[in-house]
């Protein structure tokens, strides 16, 4: 058997927010390589599949990832469709690039499925735009992770340069990250949104600055969280403040009629 494998991005999380063409490899997939964060509803489309989990977790070790890339060569030769469903967008922090190269020196035919990455559905989830016409011109994907045995990058500097940053992997370290952006010349009142599970019917946004952000490693985040920095993310956090605001005066005035 010569088979395909398919690097395919699975989105953000709602099953529902998946490219039609990553929905019908899923269909014929014999056997689908997945991330721990896919959702189930994602993985019942590829019916016809074995599922195998690749747990993705921050932090894997590199033998984890050199035993993953060899079981989808050793798939190829065994399957006709091999999916390797990976969340949001597949070339975006999703250790692909170790995995094509795995496959080419193997000789394995893959094929690339782009997904929504989720800082788009960050974006869309707080409902400001990334870039803004006028002010907002650069948008810089970062992490602060440094994979085992990895060259620190000047992460900070780069997103202090950019009108708008968004940071993966990130929300555990929400100290170091405002310390970081600090020292590389952002202020203090530097506007900063978390989100939380975007695309997902329990996601949250905080609202904060860099200043308070350190506060939020109390805050427990149970799911995967984008930090999106930039001026316009001030606007949303004042409509949440007057929604809020709106929340507890419809309280007061329950309260109030139910005292009468
Ligand atoms: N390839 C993925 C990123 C993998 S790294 C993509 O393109 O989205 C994992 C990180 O992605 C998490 O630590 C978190 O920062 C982010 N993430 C993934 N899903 C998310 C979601 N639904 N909401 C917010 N952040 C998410």
């Amino acid at each position: 058997m010569n088979g395909t494998v398919y690097l395919v991005g699975a989105g953000p999380g709602a099953p529902d927010l998946l490219t039609v063409r990553a929905a019908r490899l899923l269909e014929l997939a014999d056997v689908v390589f997945h991330d721990a964060l896919v959702h189930p509803g994602t993985l019942a489309i590829a019916a016809r599949a074995q599922k195998i989990a690749v747990g993705k977790r921050c932090g894997r070790h590199s033998t984890a990832q050199r035993f993953i890339n060899k079981r989808l060569v050793d798939a190829a030769a065994k399957y006709a469709t091999v999916v390797r469903l990976k969340g949001g967008d597949p070339m975006l922090f999703g250790r692909a690039q170790e995995e094509i190269a795995a496959l080419e020196a193997a000789g394995v035919r893959y094929e690339i499925v782009p997904g929504v990455t989720a800082a788009l559905a960050a974006s869309a989830e707080v409902g400001v735009s990334l870039t803004q016409r006028g002010f907002a011109r650069s948008v810089t994907f970062a992490t602060p992770r440094v994979g085992a045995g990895g060259r620190p990058s000047d992460w900070a500097t780069s997103v202090a340069a950019a009108d708008t940053g968004a940071i993966y992997m990130g929300a555990g370290q929400t100290p170091e990250i405002a310390e970081a952006l600090h020292a590389a010349g952002l202020a203090g009142s530097t506007p900063v949104a978390v989100v939380e599970s975007a695309s997902l019917p329990h996601a949250r946004s905080i609202f904060t600055t860099l200043a308070e952000l350190p506060q939020l490693a109390h805050e427990s985040l149970d799911g995967p969280a984008v930090l999106l920095i930039g001026a316009q993310f001030a606007v949303a956090a004042s409509a949440a403040r007057e929604r809020e605001d709106a929340q507890s005066a419809l309280t007061l005035l329950k309260a109030v009629a139910g005292d009468n």
